[in-house]
């Protein structure tokens, strides 16, 4: 007979938003079992540019200029692929990406965010503290650069609520930045660095410490497929773990672009996508390195200093989660990012994919599941994972523990599509 272990909350992935929802739950002094088929920190939430943004208020909309639409047609960009099938499946995704993209929507996502955004920071380190990882975090914000006139003006609206919510930011010339960044050619006309937000040199490593940390404070880690979650007759629910049956009256569903694997068959039909990215790592030329993550606007790549060397992570692909990799974007971004950083060697290793899990509106589902007693929802985090998880955890872990929610939970409803 196996072995049956008892728990209050089952989560199951252990990526940021899992370990960050299992972590505050043990603070609430319940008995939680964090369940992976694989190690803690390994799949999103390891690969991705390590940024913690407090400035994320303009959420990633339709094209509104026909020749935007025309380029992206076109499928040469850097900053966006797409396999035909899958963009074909996804019309009526885009078609809510769209609605979501008027003015009044953006304004209302940038409020919801600044909500949670202002707490990204404090939530991250609080943990990082637990976890003896604060040695990973830098304090020096990002940056983005724009090559034309035109391109920095069209971030007008994002400068503008980042007035509004109070997120600090510096306009730069090429010459100021490269007072902070010395080894950037100055192909670009201005430059914005925002302050506040902060980076990490490994994201991986950060979701693992968060991870080891659970379990020295009476978490289980365990190993298991969620795929077997099963709701007891008698209320409850459990799931098979290589050290036996684990059950509890709640679960937690943090399984980022898996999520729906497990839901689907529980009867769920959500508004879900996944957009892919990839990243690759290049040793600095000599010694010239970076010191925070930049973007490349116009190209829509980005770079950060990681412990592994220079990362580059590339933009949007729409494909099926499951096709295999097709890392173009990859090596048109290279073409381009060798022009502008110091990147020596390419670092020789296998291709890095990862998957954003993303709603239309660029929110998580933070909510129980509408149809199923114990069962919650805290997937979604789209651009932002490694930004909101821990502070989506807090919620999370508020909402299963019927505690007032430091912010109005609605906007992460699961009934809200
Ligand atoms: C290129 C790129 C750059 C990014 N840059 C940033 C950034 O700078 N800042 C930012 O905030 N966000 C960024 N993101 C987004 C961020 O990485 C994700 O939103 C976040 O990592 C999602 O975390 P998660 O815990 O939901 O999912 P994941 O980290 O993918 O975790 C899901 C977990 O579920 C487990 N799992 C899946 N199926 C099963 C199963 N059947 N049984 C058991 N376990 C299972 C997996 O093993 C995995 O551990 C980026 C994403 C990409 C792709």
């Amino acid at each position: 007979m196996s072995v049956e272990n008892k728990y209050d909350v089952i989560v199951l992935g252990a990526g940021i938003a899992g370990v960050s929802a299992a972590s505050h739950l043990l603070r609430k002094g319940r008995r939680v079992a964090l369940v992976d088929r694989r190690p803690a920190g390994e799949e999103t939430s390891h690969g991705n540019l390590g940024v913690i943004e407090r400035d994320g208020f303009v959420p990633i909309t339709f094209p509104t200029d026909l020749s935007a639409i025309l380029r992206y047609g076109l499928n040469r960009e850097t900053e966006m692929h797409y396999h035909f099938g899958a963009m074909l499946k996804m019309l009526p995704w885009l078609w809510s990406l769209k609605k979501a993209s008027s003015p009044e929507r953006v304004a209302k996502f940038a409020q919801t965010i600044a909500g949670v955004e202002a707490g990204a920071v404090g939530a991250h380190r609080e943990l990082a503290k637990a976890a003896g990882a604060e040695h990973y975090f830098r304090d020096t914000g990002w940056v983005r650069f724009f090559r034309e006139e035109s391109s920095f003006t069209a971030l007008k609206t994002h400068l503008d609520f980042s007035d509004t919510y109070g997120a600090s930011y510096e306009v730069l010339t090429p010459d100021e930045l490269n007072e902070i960044e010395p080894h950037i050619a100055p192909v670009f006309h201005r430059a914005v660095w925002w302050k506040d937000t902060q980076s990490v040199s490994s994201p991986g490593k950060v979701t693992k410490a968060y991870a080891d940390s659970f379990s020295a404070g009476g978490g289980d880690f365990l190993i298991g497929d969620a795929l077997g979650l099963a709701q007891k007759t008698n209320g409850g629910w459990s799931v098979e773990t290589d050290a036996g049956r684990a059950t509890a009256k709640d679960v937690v569903v943090a399984l980022g672009p898996w999520s729906m694997d497990v839901l689907k068959p529980l009867g769920y039909r959500f508004p879900f996508a996944v957009k892919r990215g990839y990243h690759a790592h290049f040793a600095p030329r000599g010694n010239q390195t970076l010191s925070r993550p930049i973007v490349d606007s116009d190209f829509g790549y980005a770079v950060s200093p990681m412990e592994q060397g220079i990362r580059l992570t590339t933009g949007i692909e729409f494909a099926d989660r499951d096709a295999a990799p097709s890392p173009v974007q990859l090596e048109r971004a290279t073409r381009v990012a060798r022009k502008v950083f110091p990147l020596g060697e390419k670092i020789d290793e296998p291709v890095w994919m990862g998957w954003r899990p993303c709603f239309p509106d660029s929110l998580p589902i933070i909510d129980r599941a509408p149809k199923h007693k114990g069962l919650w929802l805290d997937f979604g985090h789209g651009h932002v994972g490694f930004t909101l998880g821990p502070i989506t955890g807090q919620l999370m872990a508020e909402m299963v523990c019927g505690e007032k929610p430091f912010t109005d939970p609605a906007p992460y409803s699961a009934t809200r599509f």
